[in-house]
């Protein structure tokens, strides 16, 4: 009753474009066009990259063929583009942390063989949380702690050195500036354990793999999942 008072004073709006809302979160418009991005079979089953053509079955792309990645398998619910990539960039770069909830809730059905898994952000180093404010890694893993009711670890895999901006590396050269990157300070804590690694965007998978990489050396099975990733046209 209160709620519904209050929604008439003071009417939701929506987080993205300002517009009445008549949910929290996204408006129907934004919505509409933030689906428009969602990825769809087929894809890699291994890293998730989605395959061009609309038909077929999910399968290993030649890129995971070539080399395994460190990760047993790797999600993202979302192209990061049109208004979904305005949503990160306002979440990220434009400190609407309010948006990290419907952020989580709308890649969370993108989550599959990851149930039980202990949730670990991908860490910002201390430069850039203190320029930043905020691990946006972190505050979706949080919601998504919430909303599967997962453990959450935080504060074991730490980021030893800032990578600096990875944006305008190519791959190779992104491999090599986040090898040794991060450590895990109690890597007991991942033995026999299955680990879902959180960030808002996967890129090359660079970052991804090398934080995966120690939770496996620690006896972790390695899971990711991240809102977006970038698809080469
Ligand atoms: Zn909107
Ligand atoms: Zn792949």
């Amino acid at each position: 009753m209160l709620k519904a008072l209050l929604d008439i004073v003071f009417p939701p709006v929506c987080l993205l474009c300002g517009e009445r809302s008549l949910k929290k979160g996204f408006c129907e418009v934004c919505l509409v066009l933030i689906e428009k991005e969602r990825i769809t079979t087929p894809i890699c089953s291994t890293c998730g990259t989605p395959f061009p053509s609309p038909k077929g079955v999910d399968h290993e792309c030649g890129r995971c063929l070539k080399e395994r990645p460190h990760f047993k398998a790797a999600r993202s619910a979302f192209v990061f583009d049109g208004r979904l990539l305005d949503a990160i960039h306002r979440f990220k770069y434009g400190g609407d942390t309010s948006l990290a909830g419907p952020l989580a809730r709308s890649a969370l059905n993108a989550l599959d063989q990851s149930s039980g898994c202990i949730i670990v952000p991908v860490p910002l180093h201390s430069a850039k949380l203190r320029a930043r404010g905020f691990n946006q890694s972190l505050l979706i893993a949080r919601e998504l702690a919430r909303l599967t009711a997962f453990p959450l670890s935080y504060n074991n895999l730490k980021r030893a050195r800032d990578t600096g901006q990875q944006v305008g590396l190519k791959s190779d050269e992104r491999n090599k500036n986040v090898a040794g990157a991060f450590i895990l300070q109690d890597p007991a804590a991942f033995k026999g354990k299955k680990a879902l690694l959180i960030d808002d965007v996967i890129t090359t998978g660079a970052t991804i793999n090398e934080c995966a990489r120690l939770l496996k050396l620690a006896g972790a099975e390695v899971f990711a999942l991240t809102v977006a990733r970038t698809v080469k046209v």
